[in-house]
């Protein structure tokens, strides 16, 4: 029987000397010095690694800015390379682990990280990291594939386009459990027999950053529950590169209210500023409120949070609220049903927790809105018909390309789309990850200053370089 990714002998060591490891499943942290500098300048390369992979996912695939970025922030021509890329994979683990819109940032990018590595991997360099990973698959041997030839040329030809797709018939195929292969048996991509999906080699792909991703969900549950326990928590040199490092994955969080001044928003400029700048999801939840007088919990968390974040003050919010929900109540019942939350949601009240804007990767993936709810995405949680409705205005053009996006499931790409067909002169860049970051680069792009909202970028915090020694020991 030959196992793939458990070849032995000669061969396995002509693999390693002629294989480039470049493909890691980070199970253990490595056990090296690393000065502070080394520390920080690692784990800020690896954070703006990661942050182009993010940007890139945003404005669609664009693998020479990626392979740029990687020569520049995590090359893998050495073992010193390779030694970073372990430790500041770690670092940021430590740094990431701490909430579940942390881990998830995190994950999300690291996993497109492994899954363009991969991509680029060869397939010795796939053997051997399936080796080092103990992923050990049994290969479909002569005999059983002349048994089988007919099924699987049969699913190979239903996967094909062309006749020139269609004449190139995998060499090599692994047994892989059927628990395993769910993605690729749901698209119909493998045969199935007994329990066992019969993969092609070049679909292990699928498998391998599967296994990366699930491996990873947990190793980052495990470092949260470890975290507090650590050396890296004790240690007053590391603790604020960590919580530096994690304050810039997405950029500002539009946390703190602007001071009030001459620019500051009030509730008489709502209206206007709904129909001019603000995002789809904020504008259908600002829409709603006024037709119905009213909004329920999950609209009123995330559009008064929006408006916190935008600078309306908090007693200017309640005004706000009282206004519209007064239409069908009186004060008495507004005051002690909804003034308090407004208060908690400004730190005044409760905890006196300042809570923060939802971003749009909460919004999206949060729970969906029920029958007379507004709160969500409407490029995720609106079906197409009412989404076509919402884009009222946008030519054809855009608004095809607009609902083809949210169609192919790239809910953030057919906001930004939106954002250029309202704004074509408008920073693109800055838009697609917070419903805040859109309202302010629509203001820019109507001609208003922003109040000073700002994104610090991400650079190394000004930590005193000292001439010692760290030990990374993360806990995984
Ligand atoms: S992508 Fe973000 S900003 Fe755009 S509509 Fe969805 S949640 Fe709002």
């Amino acid at each position: 029987m030959l196992n793939v990714g458990n070849t032995s002998g000669v061969q396995v060591r002509k693999q390693q000397q002629n294989a480039r490891v470049t493909l890691s499943m980070y199970q253990e942290p490595p056990n090296v010095e690393v000065t502070l500098e080394e520390f920080e300048s690692y784990s800020i390369d690896r954070l703006q690694m990661l942050k182009t992979l993010e940007l890139v996912r945003l404005r669609g695939r664009d693998d020479a800015k990626v392979e740029k970025a990687m020569a520049k922030f995590l090359p893998l021509r050495t073992a010193e390379d390779r030694e970073k890329d372990e430790i500041s994979h770690f670092i940021l683990r430590m740094a990431f682990c701490h909430s579940e819109e942390l881990r998830r940032w995190f994950l999300t990018q690291e996993s497109s990280l492994f899954k363009h590595r991969l991509d680029q991997a060869s397939r010795d360099e796939k053997m051997n990291f399936m080796k080092k990973n103990r992923l050990v698959y049994d290969q479909v041997d002569t005999e059983e594939f002349a048994e089988l030839k007919q099924q699987l040329t049969a699913v190979h030809l239903a996967n094909k386009t062309s006749v020139k797709e269609a004449l190139n018939m995998p060499d090599v195929y692994v047994k892989v459990p059927f628990t395993e292969a769910i993605d690729l048996i749901g698209q119909r991509k493998v045969f199935l027999k007994c329990g066992v999906a019969y993969v092609p080699f070049d679909h292990l792909v699928t498998i391998l950053f599967a296994r990366f991703r699930s491996t990873l969900s947990k190793q980052l549950a495990i470092a949260f529950r470890k975290f507090n326990g650590s050396a890296a928590a004790r240690d007053d040199r590391l603790l604020p590169v960590l919580k530096n490092l994690a304050k810039h994955h997405i950029g500002p969080d539009y946390g703190t209210v602007p001071q009030a001044s001459g620019n500051a928003i009030t509730p008489e400029m709502i209206d206007g500023l709904a129909a001019t700048a603000m995002p789809l999801c904020m504008k259908t939840l600002h829409n709603a409120m006024k037709t119905q007088s009213h909004l329920k919990h999950g609209g009123r968390m995330q559009y008064g949070l929006f408006l916190k974040g935008i600078g309306l003050q908090m007693d200017d919010a309640i005004t706000f609220w009282r206004n519209v929900f007064c239409k069908k109540m009186n004060v008495d019942e507004f005051n002690k049903k909804y003034a308090y939350n407004i208060r908690h949601n400004y730190g005044k009240e409760g905890k006196r927790k300042d809570y923060t804007p939802f971003n749009c990767v909460k919004i999206i993936t949060g729970d969906p809105p029920k029958a007379g709810e507004y709160h969500g995405c409407p490029f995720r949680h609106f079906d197409e018909h009412h989404l076509r409705a919402s884009l009222r205005g946008i030519n054809e053009i855009d608004k095809e390309s607009i609902i083809t996006l949210a169609r192919n499931k790239d809910y953030q790409l057919a906001c930004r789309r939106h954002f250029e067909a309202l704004f074509p002169k408008g920073n693109i860049d800055a838009v697609g990850n917070h419903p805040n970051a859109f309202f302010e680069e629509a203001r820019k792009a109507i001609g208003v200053k922003p109040d000073p909202v700002k994104q610090e970028p991400v650079k190394q915090e000004q930590v005193k370089q000292e001439p010692v020694k760290t030990e990374v020991k993360t806990e995984s």
